[in-house]
C-alpha cells in the first residue's frame, strides 16, 4: 500500500472451543447487483458439508495491507439464514463483527445479507457504487465461517445488463486463451483468504492486455465520469516493462496471471493497494497521467509481503490487529525495489534514480522523529499510527532509506557478487506462500547467510535504534559522499505595531506559537524586552536572534505589569546531496553499476 477508527470490544472465546477443525466443506457465494442507484449489494451464501450445530459468521476488522481498524461490520445488514428446506434458523450477534447461526442440524445452510456501497469515490478499502461501476475490496464484503476460512470458496455474479467482471481469481472454465474470466464464470478460490485478496471490478471499463515474460497480464480502466484522458497504451506498455523487471529480478513469476485495476477518480483515497495477483491504483485521470512509480511498488508487493511475508501476515487472524516489527522490509524496501524496477526497465535514467535516493534521504533527515522512534518500533504500533508509521516517522520512507543501504552494504562487503537482490530470492525460496512466513528475526538471518558475515550490530543499528545511519561508512562502496549543509529558520509568530503615543502594541499571535506559550497577547503593551525599554517592534528585536536565543518582555495588561520568558522557535533544515567523490576504482564503479543493472557480475560492465 498507502484512515477510520473504531476500538474492539472483548472477544468472545466460546465458539472457538466448542466446534470442529473445519465446519464447512465448501461456500458457493452469488454477487447480486441489480440498480446501483440502491448502493447495495446481495449476497447469497451457499455453506455445504455442514458438521456443526452452530456456525460462525464474521466479517473482517481490517484488510490485509493496510493496518489500520476498518468498521466493515456497519456495512453488513439483514444477514439472515435458512436450512435447505427454506426454514428460518436463529441468528444471535455475538459481537460487533460475528453473529452465530445454529444449524438445527442442516448440512446446508443459505444465508443472505446486504452490504451497503460506503467507500468513496470509486472504492478502495470498501465496497463503492457508481452509475456504471462498482467495485468490491473482499475484506468489506464476503463474510466467513470461523473455522472454515481454508475452505473452498467460488463466487458468482447476477450483474447489470452490459456489465462485465474483472478479477484475477482462477475461475472454473480456464483456458491458455482466455486467462481471466469474466462475467459468465464461476470464479474459485482455495481458501477464504484468497477470495478477499482478488478484488473485483465490475461495471463498464476498457481493457488493455500484453504478456510479459510469457505471463498474461490485464490493465483495467475504469473512470469515475466515464470519459478516459489518459493515454492508456502509453501506461500499458509502461507496465509491461515493470511487470518484466519484476520477473526478471525474481527469476520467475509467483503468479498465473496479474491484474492492475486503476480508477481514475478524484475522490476516495489516492494511491495504491497491493493484493495476491492484483493491485488497485486510484488516482486522478490525466493526459499525461505518468503511475509507473506507484505500479511498481504495488506490483512488487506480488512477491515482497503477499509471498514473502512475516508469519502473522498470511495466514490472517481478522478479528484484531496483528503485530510485526517487520513493515518497514513489506512496504519501505517494497519501495526502494519499485525505484529499482524503474531504473533497471529503462523507464527512469541513473541521475534520477540517485536523485530519487537523495530526495529519501532529505527527508528523513529533515524528520525528527528519527530521533525518537526506530523502524522497528514505527512497524510494530502502526495500529496505533497513521498507517504509514508511528510517532511521525514513515517506515515507507525510513525503510527505503533502508534498503537502499543494506543493497550497498552487501554488494560492497562481497565485490558485487551479492546484493539484497540475492537476499529476496533467497527469502522467496524460503518463504514464499504458501509455506510458513518468516519469524521476526528472519530478515537479519537471511541477510546473514547470503553475505556469509554477521551484520547484525549494523541492522540493529538501522532498524532498532534511533542513531544517525551510517551513511557515509556504507556509500563509500560506491563512491559517493553525503554532503550536509543546516540551515535554520526562526520563528515567534508575533504582529506588533507602534501607536501615535509610541507605545508597542502586540496585534496578533499565532496560536501555539513560542510567542503566544510563553504568554503574549492581542492588546499586550510592551514596557520592555530583554530589560530595555522598548522603542521598536517585537519582531524588529526577533529578527536579530537565532533559533533557541532566550527573550524576555515586560507587558502592561489589565492594569498590571506581567513578566514572561521564553525562547526564539524555528526549525533547523538539512540540505543533502549525493556527492560523487571516488569515480576511478573499477570496485565502486561495479557496485553502482550492480545496483542500476542488477548485475553481481564481477568483472565490471562499467564505463
Ligand atoms: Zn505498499
Amino acid at each position: 500500500m498507502r484512515r477510520w477508527f473504531f476500538a474492539i470490544t472483548g472477544v468472545v472465546l466460546w465458539y472457538v472451543l466448542g466446534t470442529a477443525w473445519a465446519s464447512v466443506s465448501k461456500v458457493s457465494i452469488l454477487v447480486q447487483l441489480e440498480d446501483p442507484s440502491q448502493n447495495v449489494l446481495t449476497m447469497e451464501y451457499t455453506l455445504q458439508g455442514i458438521d456443526s450445530d452452530t456456525l460462525t459468521i464474521a466479517i473482517p476488522t481490517w484488510t490485509p495491507g493496510w493496518y489500520q481498524t476498518m468498521p466493515y461490520s456497519e456495512g453488513i445488514r439483514d444477514l439472515q439464514a435458512e436450512n435447505e428446506r427454506g426454514e428460518p434458523l436463529t441468528v444471535q450477534s455475538v459481537n460487533h463483527y460475528s453473529w452465530q447461526v445454529d444449524t438445527g442440524g442442516a448440512q446446508t445452510v443459505r444465508l443472505r445479507y446486504h452490504v451497503l456501497a460506503r467507500d468513496e469515490g470509486m472504492g478502495f478499502f470498501g465496497v463503492a457504487m457508481g452509475p456504471h461501476y462498482a467495485y468490491i475490496n473482499g475484506a468489506a464484503a464476503f463474510v466467513y465461517e470461523m473455522d472454515s476460512k481454508k475452505a473452498p470458496h467460488e463466487v458468482r455474479f447476477r450483474l447489470p445488463v452490459g456489465w462485465q467482471v474483472a478479477t484475477a481469481m482462477d475461475f472454473a472454465a480456464q483456458s491458455e486463451q482466455r486467462p481471466f474470466g469474466d462475467v459468465r464464470d464461476t470464479f474459485v478460490a482455495p481458501n477464504y483468504d484468497e477470495l478477499i485478496d482478488n478484488p473485483i471490478q465490475m461495471g463498464r471499463f476498457e481493457v488493455r492486455e500484453f504478456r510479459a515474460r510469457n505471463v498474461p497480464m490485464r490493465v483495467v480502466f475504469a473512470s469515475e465520469t466515464g470519459n478516459i484522458l489518459c493515454n492508456m497504451e502509453r501506461v500499458t506498455t509502461d507496465f509491461q516493462r515493470i511487470a518484466s523487471a519484476g520477473i526478471d529480478l525474481f527469476g520467475s513469476a509467483p503468479f498465473k496471471r496479474y491484474l492492475f485495476i486503476i480508477h481514475l477518480s478524484g475522490r476516495g483515497f489516492g494511491g495504491g493497494l497491493e493484493h495476491l495477483n492484483s493491485t488497485v491504483l486510484n488516482v486522478p485521470d490525466r493526459r499525461d497521467l505518468n503511475i509507473n512509480g506507484l505500479a511498481a511498488h504495488e506490483y512488487f508487493h506480488a512477491w515482497n509481503v503477499k509471498r514473502i511475508r512475516p508469519r502473522v501476515l498470511g495466514p490472517f487472524d481478522y478479528t484484531q490487529p496483528v503485530r510485526t516489527r517487520a513493515l518497514w522490509w513489506c512496504e519501505g524496501v517494497t519501495d526502494y525495489y519499485a525505484t529499482v524496477l524503474l531504473v533497471r526497465s529503462g523507464l527512469i535514467g541513473d541521475r534520477a534514480f540517485w536523485q530519487e535516493m537523495e530526495r529519501e534521504i532529505l527527508t528523513l533527515e529533515n524528520n525528527p522523529a528519527r530521533e525518537r522512534i526506530a523502524l522497528e518500533e514505527a512497524s510494530w504500533n502502526v495500529w496505533e499510527g497513521n498507517g504509514m508509521g508511528y510517532g511521525g516517522l514513515s517506515y515507507y520512507n525510513k525503510g527505503k532509506v533502508v534498503g537502499f543501504l543494506l543493497d550497498v552494504t552487501i554488494r560492497g562487503l562481497t565485490g558485487n557478487r551479492k546484493s539484497l537482490d540475492d537476499v529476496m530470492r533467497f527469502l522467496m525460496e524460503r518463504y514464499a506462500y504458501p509455506k510458513p512466513g518468516f519469524e521476526e528475526d528472519g530478515i537479519l538471518q537471511a541477510i546473514n547467510r547470503v553475505v556469509a558475515q554477521d551484520l547484525s550490530a549494523l541492522y540493529r543499528r538501522m532498524v532498532a535504534s534511533t542513531e544517525p545511519l551510517p551513511y557515509d561508512e556504507v556509500l563509500k562502496y560506491i563512491g559517493f559522499r553525503l554532503e550536509r549543509q543546516s540551515t535554520t529558520t526562526t520563528y515567534f509568530g508575533v504582529t506588533s505595531t507602534i501607536d501615535a503615543a509610541g507605545r508597542v502594541i502586540v496585534q496578533a499571535v499565532d496560536s501555539q506559537s513560542p510567542a503566544f506559550l510563553m504568554g503574549l497577547r492581542a492588546g499586550d503593551i510592551v514596557e520592555e524586552i530583554d530589560e530595555q525599554p522598548a522603542d521598536v517592534r517585537i519582531e524588529d528585536v526577533v529578527s536579530r536572534k537565532k533559533l533557541g536565543d532566550p527573550i524576555k518582555i515586560t507587558v502592561w495588561r489589565s492594569g498590571r505589569v506581567v513578566v514572561m520568558e521564553g525562547k526564539i522557535g524555528g526549525e533547523r533544515r538539512y540540505s543533502i546531496r549525493l556527492v560523487a567523490t571516488d569515480t576511478a576504482d573499477e570496485s565502486v564503479l561495479r557496485v553502482r553499476e550492480g545496483l542500476l543493472r542488477g548485475t553481481t557480475r564481477v568483472s565490471a560492465q562499467a564505463r
